[in-house]
């Protein structure tokens, strides 16, 4: 078991010595996320109950983050999320039933609601980027159905997808996805697009009218991680990423490529429950307040599931601004434990 959980010395968001950090095992939720551990727990013949009662719980007293300690070696990372479950549920989930015209992925608040609170702390947000998975948040939620329908064609154009009339898309998806990405998430996929078949079928959707937005540009920011699905997941046999660019109509680039704040191509960076996923979310987050008027976060408040290494709950981000100088931190609304921020630099406006 040495191999498969290694113990930390420091805080892995900060770097404050773990010596010092405050157990609290009421923050850990066990028995959550197991779908994600189950298929390398298989693979390696091992009882998860057994393994994660060796995983504890700790709060750093510098930066307030919660993390796992022992937790997962790289090397058993990769068998999770890049062998073990390849495809992000939640976010596919989301996708999904966006094509079937939903109003998804849930949030806190209403798309016009969100942006104008935002908008009224930081400005006109005519530029926006989001970052981690593509199906979690505002890119999601303001991509026009058409640029959907766009890539369900390029995808049969390219041989992706196998051909197929629309009227028959639903029933070809599950086909597809039968012998080409299966995962433990598969069943409950096939069941929700079966449910939906009408819904999708062309000629009987209505379809999705995008909420009022200023938003122009739009970006999907690549970011490799070993605490995901290294650079993106996969779904349907294609990448996140490039569904980021296909579907969702977001050109796709890196943090490091964009401009300064100072000559900012960015208004907002959208960060929605991928933040914990991230291997080092405070250099993340100072970079991206770097080229952008705010960030918004969607956090998990807590318990903690112990598929992700770090729990980064409310008292992390009220305590934010006493490790990045002259940061702004703003609840901006909460959904069940989701709770989302918006950072911003203080300025003289
Ligand atoms: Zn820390």
């Amino acid at each position: 078991m040495s191999d498969l959980l290694v113990f930390l010395d420091n805080c892995p968001v900060c770097g404050f010595t773990s010596a010092s950090a405050t157990n609290c095992p009421g923050d850990l939720n066990r028995a959550g996320g197991w779908r994600y551990l189950q298929p390398m727990a298989d693979d390696l013949k091992l009882d998860l109950s057994e393994l994660t009662k060796t995983i504890d719980v700790y709060q750093c007293v510098n930066c307030q983050a919660h993390y796992l300690n022992p937790w997962f070696s790289v090397e058993t990372r990769n068998r999770i999320f890049l062998s073990g479950h390849p495809i992000h549920n939640m976010g596919w989930s989301n996708f999904v039933d966006r094509i079937a015209s939903q109003e998804k992925p849930t949030m806190p608040m209403q798309t016009h609601e969100l942006i104008d609170a935002v908008e009224s702390k930081i400005g006109n947000i005519s530029s926006y980027a989001e970052l981690g998975c593509p199906f979690m948040g505002l890119l999601l939620r303001t991509s026009p159905q058409n640029e959907i329908k766009n890539w369900l064609r390029l995808s049969r154009s390219f041989g992706a997808m196998p051909p197929a009339s629309f009227k028959l898309l639903p029933q070809a998806l599950v086909d597809y996805m039968s012998v080409s990405s299966w995962s433990s998430n598969l069943a409950k996929i096939i069941s929700r697009l079966r449910m939906r078949k009408r819904q999708i079928s062309i000629g009987r959707t209505n379809p999705i009218v995008p909420s009022r937005t200023s938003i122009q540009e739009r970006y999907f920011l690549s970011t490799p991680s070993t605490k995901s699905w290294g650079l993106n997941c996969s779904g349907f046999g294609e990448s996140c990423t490039s569904v980021a660019h296909t579907a969702l109509g977001a050109k796709v680039t890196t943090l490091s490529d964009l401009d300064s704040a100072e000559n900012r191509t960015i208004d907002l960076i959208g960060i929605f429950l991928m933040l914990d996923h991230q291997d080092s979310p405070l250099e993340l987050l100072a970079a991206c307040l770097s080229k952008s008027k705010g960030v918004l976060v969607l956090t998990h408040g807590g318990p903690f599931s112990v598929q992700h290494h770090i729990g980064l709950g409310e008292t992390f981000f009220t305590n934010l601004p006493k490790l990045i100088p002259g940061l702004r931190v703003d609840r901006i609304g909460s959904k069940e434990s989701d709770v989302m921020f918006l950072l911003y630099q203080h300025s003289d406006r």
